[in-house]
C-alpha cells in the first residue's frame, strides 16, 4: 500500500507556511489479518482542512486536536469502502467514514472509529459526506443556528468571509435559506466572486485582493451588517466589524489568515476594533462544531434534503492521487480551491 507520512515540522515552529514537502510518500505493508472488532478499508476520498495546520505544531492550541507525529501517517476526515470486516456493524461493500482516517490507500481500522454512510442521501455523491453533507455543512448550518440569531422577516444583512470556500459557500446560501434578505461574500479572486453571485445566490461579492473592502462594503450594505460569518479574521474582519450594527452577531467560525502565526485562538481584536465590538454590543463567541454533535443526525438530514432539492449548490475542487495530498493541502491554504478541497484516492 501507499502511505503518506508527516515529514517535518514547520521549520520556524508556529510561525511558518506549510508546503507539500512537509509530507512524504512511502510504500509500506499492513497486517495480513483483520482482528476481531477490526475492518479493512480501501480509501476513496480524503479531506484536507485548515485545522490541520494546527496539527503541524507541537502544541496544537486545542485539547481536542493532537499534533501529527513525525514519520507517522497523517490522518483526518476520510471515506472508504469495507473490503473485509470482523466487526458486527459493518459488512464487505459498506461505505464508511471517520474523522481519524489515516492517509493510506488501504488501512485496518477499529470498527469503533467508523460510521456507516447512506449514499442515497446524497444521490451517490459520496465525497459530499466530507463537505456539504459532513462536518463542513454542519459547521455552516450549526454556526448560523447557534450563533447567528438569524430570523426570517427581520430584514438582516449577512456578510461571509472566505465565502467561496467549503464552509463559506454553504454559509451564505444557508443564511439566505434561514431568512437573511441580503448576503454579501468576500473572496480572493474575480472567478470566485462571480460564481458566488451567479451560482450560489449571493447578492454581491467583493474580491478582497482588489480595491478597498471597506468602501465596497459600505456601498453593498448601506444599512450596516447584522450577521458576520467569519472564516478568516485579520484585516478583512476588522473592516467588516467596523460596519456592523448595534446588537449584531459574529459567527466566529475560523481565522485562517492567522493560522501561520504564533497567536492564541481566537486571536484578540486590535484595541480600536474591540472597542467598537464592545460599544455596539456585538457578540463574538467561540464556535466549535464538535460541541454540537447531538444535532449531527437531524442536521445532516436537513443538509442532504437541501442538496437533493437543489436549494444548496455544492462545489468541490478534486485532486487525484494520494501522492498529491500535500500539494492539495498547500493549495487550499492558499486559496486554490473553490468549494470543498477533496483528494480522490481510488475509484
Ligand atoms: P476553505 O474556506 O475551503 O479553504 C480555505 C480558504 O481560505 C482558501 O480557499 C482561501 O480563499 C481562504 N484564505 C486563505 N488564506 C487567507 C487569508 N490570509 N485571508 C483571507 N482568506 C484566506 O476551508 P474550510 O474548510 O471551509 O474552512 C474555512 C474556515 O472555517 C477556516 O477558518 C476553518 O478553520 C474554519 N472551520 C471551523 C470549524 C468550527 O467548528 N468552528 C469547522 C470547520 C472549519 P481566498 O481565495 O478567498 O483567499
Amino acid at each position: 500500500i501507499l502511505i503518506y507520512l508527516f515529514n517535518f515540522k514547520i521549520i520556524l515552529g508556529k510561525n511558518g507556511v506549510p508546503v507539500a514537502e512537509n509530507f512524504r510518500l512511502e510504500q509500506s505493508t499492513i497486517p495480513d489479518t483483520v482482528q476481531e472488532g477490526q475492518v479493512r478499508v480501501r480509501t476513496l476520498y480524503l479531506s484536507v482542512d485548515p485545522y490541520m495546520r494546527c496539527r503541524m505544531n507541537e502544541d496544537t492550541g486545542s485539547d481536542y486536536l493532537l499534533p501529527w507525529q513525525l514519520s507517522e501517517a497523517a490522518d483526518g476526515g476520510g471515506i472508504g469502502v469495507v473490503e473485509e470486516s470482523k466487526h458486527n456493524n459493518f459488512a464487505k461493500g459498506d461505505f464508511v467514514t471517520s474523522f481519524k482516517w489515516p492517509w493510506q490507500t488501504v488501512a485496518v481500522l477499529d470498527g469503533s472509529l467508523l460510521q456507516k454512510l447512506v449514499p442515497q442521501l446524497v444521490d451517490g455523491h459520496l465525497s459530499f459526506f466530507l463537505g456539504a453533507a459532513g462536518l463542513t455543512g454542519l459547521t455552516a448550518l450549526l454556526g448560523i443556528k447557534e450563533k447567528g440569531h438569524v430570523s426570517a422577516g427581520a430584514n438582516q444583512t449577512m456578510v461571509v468571509s472566505g465565502a467561496a470556500g467549503a464552509c463559506g459557500s454553504l454559509a451564505g446560501q444557508i443564511g439566505r435559506l434561514e431568512g437573511c434578505t441580503t448576503v454579501v461574500g468576500i473572496a480572493g479572486t474575480d472567478e470566485k466572486c462571480s460564481i458566488l453571485v451567479s451560482e450560489m445566490g449571493f447578492d454581491a461579492a467583493i474580491n478582497y485582493k482588489k480595491g478597498n473592502v471597506a468602501e465596497q462594503l459600505r456601498e453593498l450594505c448601506p444599512g450596516g451588517v447584522d450577521v458576520y460569518f467569519d472564516n478568516v479574521g485579520g484585516d478583512i474582519s476588522n473592516a467588516v466589524i467596523n460596519q456592523m450594527n448595534k446588537n449584531s452577531h459574529i459567527i466566529l467560525c475560523g481565522q485562517i489568515s492567522q493560522y501561520n502565526k504564533d497567536v492564541p485562538y481566537p486571536p484578540p481584536l486590535p484595541p480600536e476594533v474591540e472597542k467598537i465590538q464592545k460599544e455596539r454590543n456585538i457578540t463574538r463567541e467561540r464556535f466549535l462544531v464538535l460541541n454540537y454533535m447531538d444535532k449531527q443526525e437531524a442536521s445532516v438530514i436537513q443538509l442532504c434534503q437541501w442538496i437533493r432539492e437543489g436549494k444548496l449548490k455544492v462545489r468541490e475542487t478534486v485532486v487525484d492521487g494520494l501522492e498529491n495530498i500535500g500539494a492539495a493541502f498547500q493549495s487550499m491554504m492558499n486559496g486554490g480551491n473553490i468549494g470543498k478541497q477533496i483528494v480522490s484516492v481510488s475509484k
